[in-house]
């Protein structure tokens, strides 16, 4: 008993995200959310804008890519 503390096993619940900049794999808490679409909708006219908010518009981006953006 007791024999397997310590073992975690990676990417549990915390899955990796990609950086949508260089491409490189950072767990999601090393990453930033990047809001994406907002050019989108002003493409289409006559939606509102509120309504065009979707989850599957949320992008990640490491660290060193979003200080190099000035996301942070
Ligand atoms: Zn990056």
């Amino acid at each position: 008993m007791g024999k397997k503390w310590g073992h975690y096993k990676a990417g549990g619940r915390s899955q990796p995200v990609k950086c949508i900049y260089c491409g490189r794999l950072v767990p999601r808490i090393k990453a930033t959310v990047v809001r994406r679409g907002f050019r989108v909708d002003s493409k289409i006219p006559g939606i509102d804008r509120r309504r065009v908010f979707l989850p599957s518009h949320k992008a990640y981006a490491c660290i060193s890519c979003a200080k190099h953006r000035g996301l942070l």
